[in-house]
């Protein structure tokens, strides 16, 4: 536990419906001493919903800094913490679907703003469009239900109000699908894994692996300016070929910025092995 440290003993507010402060207060209390607080009456919704009923204003990070400052405005905290998650496609790997997280944390007190991503292909994003008393079981398999909730539309309804989430059991599960699907023109239902981190234990994990790194870096302070977030903030390429030593696109540092006086360092990535496989190299696999 942190006995010292920018946030030992602070109180930082996150707006969440979805119980993120599940994932996120353990890694906080541990790595910083600070304590999670989830202000009420704050609905994240409005910031935009998975499913479609009302679509994101904006980026991932304009949305996750809409909701660090929501929860700063409502409890009067200097700290807020936003979190945005989108799922779909893998951008190298088109047939794998992958989960991009976002949390974003401001700090009113010293002034500046940082936010951690990553992007992983441990999520259980997927759907399927089905008629009453059709065969899902490899669909639910693969959604982890029950244990992951299922939400259910009429099919080709974008933005559809008749919509069913957090979908834990057959006999729902059934009934929401025979409902969906008189609904839809075609009579298909679409049956979606539901995102929503409170009932979906793989996204929970993921926000909570990225929140060990967000408390990471807010423990470590600028050796310019001693402002609290001092951390990796791109990589640049250029790591050797094995074959012919020439650049490639691969990582081979890490720049480190302050955020808010411009300090930078470059660290060299920890990584084995020091060379890029020749795969990877413009001039001997064009
Ligand atoms: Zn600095
Ligand atoms: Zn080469």
């Amino acid at each position: 536990m942190a006995s010292t440290g920018p946030y030992h003993n602070e109180t930082i507010a996150i707006a969440t419906m979805h119980a993120k402060e599940r994932a996120i207060a353990k890694p906080f209390r541990q790595r910083l001493g600070a304590v999670i607080t989830v202000p009420s009456r704050i609905d994240t919704d409005t910031f935009g919903t998975f499913t479609g009923e009302v679509s994101r204003q904006g980026s991932m990070l304009d949305a996750a800094r809409a909701k660090a400052q929501a929860a700063i405005e409502a409890t009067g905290l200097p700290f807020g913490i936003g979190s945005e998650g989108s799922f779909g496609p893998h951008p190298s790997l088109p047939f794998v679907a992958a989960g991009r997280e976002l949390l974003l944390f401001s700090d009113r007190r010293h002034g500046f703003e940082i936010h951690e991503t990553m992007v992983t292909h441990r999520t259980n994003y997927q759907s399927r469009e089905c008629r009453p008393g059709d065969d899902l079981r490899d669909f639910l398999a693969g959604v982890g239900f029950p244990s992951h909730a299922v939400a259910v539309a009429p099919a080709g309804v974008t933005g559809s109000r008749e919509l069913a989430k957090g979908i834990s059991s057959a006999a729902e599960l059934a009934k929401a699908i025979q409902h969906a699907s008189g609904m839809s023109r075609g009579g298909l239902a679409l049956v979606v894994a539901d995102m929503r981190a409170h009932v979906n234990p793989t996204r929970m994990a993921a926000i909570r692996a990225l929140s060990v790194r967000l408390a990471d870096r807010l423990a470590t302070r600028c050796p310019g300016c001693g402002v609290p977030g001092f951390g990796a903030t791109s990589i640049i390429g250029g790591l050797p070929c094995a074959w012919c030593g020439e650049p490639t696109q691969l990582a081979a540092l890490e720049l480190k910025r302050c955020s808010r006086c411009g300090f930078e360092q470059q660290i060299k990535m920890e990584r084995s092995p020091q060379t890029a496989d020749p795969g990877q190299c413009e001039h001997c696999n064009p």
